[in-house]
């Protein structure tokens, strides 16, 4: 019988034109992506072999721009993370099912009934007028949650706006935005949620996520969160009050944009890009001074990227605008400006310039105008255009305090 599973996934692989080395690369990927040694890739490519028995699962939006979902759709076929989706029975994935009206419904009602599933979410939730800012097939978009919550064994929060409400959540934030787990909180379900940053958020990540998911589902769905390994982050949420405890893969957030960005040696030198048009743009120079936010956030972007890998925003030429951070949109715009309230490296636990922005901010840029100092103390600055050119925005506009425009 298993030879017999065996068989049938690698015809699936070679039907799609995937190679048996393709697909145990990939398995080392996804084992990164984990957090596990590189030697977990044959146990992962064993268990996928043997997983051609579909698992149930549902793909629910909030308030979304269904971004994330055409991040998906990007993982273009043939492609060993469609093959590994296909594992899945999507059972209801509003923007690309097939079924509609009634008989969508019922999918949902079926699959909740029948349990053992996970959860993807994507979008806000949104609490706004009692939960009328947004209404599916008549019924609150929060209660439809909630129900689908409580019977699921694990939930994958996809997309900033699923973590924390993402850019939904940006003050004045009339619809009550907030993130999946800040809602769960509130109404005391207790179902784990792995949150996967930025907007949108990777195919890769979901895929390894999903991954994970279909290496415990046969035997212990309580395994997920134990078998993943997950970094804690502190979320302050001023919508409700309360401080919410996030739980992201730590592969995923355990770096900074910084730490792995290919223009890293033009920030030790000195070398940045005042304007966009430039020479110094041309030459390929650092972002910061037009504003990239990648020493102060935490993600994958420069390892993963986008599109079957092929760029990521710093690699287009784009300065990271932060939007795998908490809040990030009240926190890091204007995005083309450099903020004084920057953090370099230090603590996951405070990505909230507002509470710390007058202390910190002040240090951080002190900072970087020693560190830049310090460079060319050394000779290692180049010709480049001075370290401070734009401190005079700060010195105008003060710290900026996240949600306080
Ligand atoms: S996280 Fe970004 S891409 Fe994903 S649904 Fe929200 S706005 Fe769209
Ligand atoms: S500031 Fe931005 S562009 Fe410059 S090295 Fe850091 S991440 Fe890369």
């Amino acid at each position: 019988m298993a030879q017999e599973a065996h068989g049938a996934f690698y015809d699936l692989l070679a039907v799609r034109g995937v190679s048996r080395r393709d697909f145990l690369k990939y398995c080392s990927y996804v084992a990164a992506t984990l957090g596990l040694a590189e030697t977990a890739a044959p146990q992962i490519a064993a268990a996928l072999e043997k997983g051609t028995k579909l698992k149930p699962a549902l793909w629910l939006n909030g308030g979304s721009c269904t971004g994330c979902t055409e991040s998906m759709a990007q993982v273009d076929s043939p492609d060993v993370a469609t093959i590994v989706l296909e594992l899945l029975s999507l059972n209801y994935f509003e923007t690309i099912m097939a079924a509609a009206g009634e008989q969508a419904e019922k999918n949902i009602e079926d699959t909740i009934a029948d349990g053992g599933y996970l959860l993807i979410y994507e979008g806000a939730v949104m609490m706004g007028e009692d939960g009328n800012t947004l209404l599916v097939n008549g019924e609150k978009g929060t209660d439809i949650l909630q129900h689908a919550a409580e019977g699921a064994d694990a939930i994958l929060a996809v997309g900033a706006c699923a973590v924390d409400g993402g850019w939904v959540y940006a003050h004045p934030n009339p619809a009550g935005a907030v993130g999946v787990q800040s809602f769960l909180d509130g109404v005391k379900v207790k179902t784990p949620v792995v949150n996967l940053p930025c907007c949108p958020t990777s195919p890769e990540w979901v895929v390894a996520m999903v991954v994970q998911w279909l290496l415990v589902a046969d035997d212990d769905p309580a395994l997920f969160l134990e078998k993943t390994a997950l970094l804690a982050k502190e979320y302050h949420d001023n919508y409700r009050d309360a401080d919410v405890s996030l739980l992201y893969p730590e592969y995923i957030v355990g770096s900074t944009i910084h730490d792995n960005c290919p223009r890293r040696g033009h920030f030790e030198n000195g070398e940045f890009v005042t304007e966009f048009g430039s020479e110094e743009e041309a030459k390929g120079y650092c972002l910061y001074k037009v504003g990239c936010k990648g020493p102060q956030t935490y993600t994958q972007c420069p390892v993963t990227r986008w599109n079957r890998s092929v760029s990521w925003c710093v690699n287009s030429g784009a300065p990271c605008i932060g939007c795998g951070g908490l809040n990030w949109v009240d926190n890091n715009a204007p995005f083309f400006k450099r903020l004084s309230s920057m953090q370099m490296g230090g603590s996951l636990g405070n990505v909230q310039p507002g509470s710390v922005a007058a202390v910190v901010g002040g240090v951080a840029a002190a900072a970087l105008v020693a560190h830049g100092l310090g460079m060319k103390a050394a000779g290692r600055i180049g010709d480049g255009p001075p370290m401070e050119e734009m401190k005079a925005y700060d010195r105008k506009h003060g710290a900026k305090k996240g949600g306080d425009k």
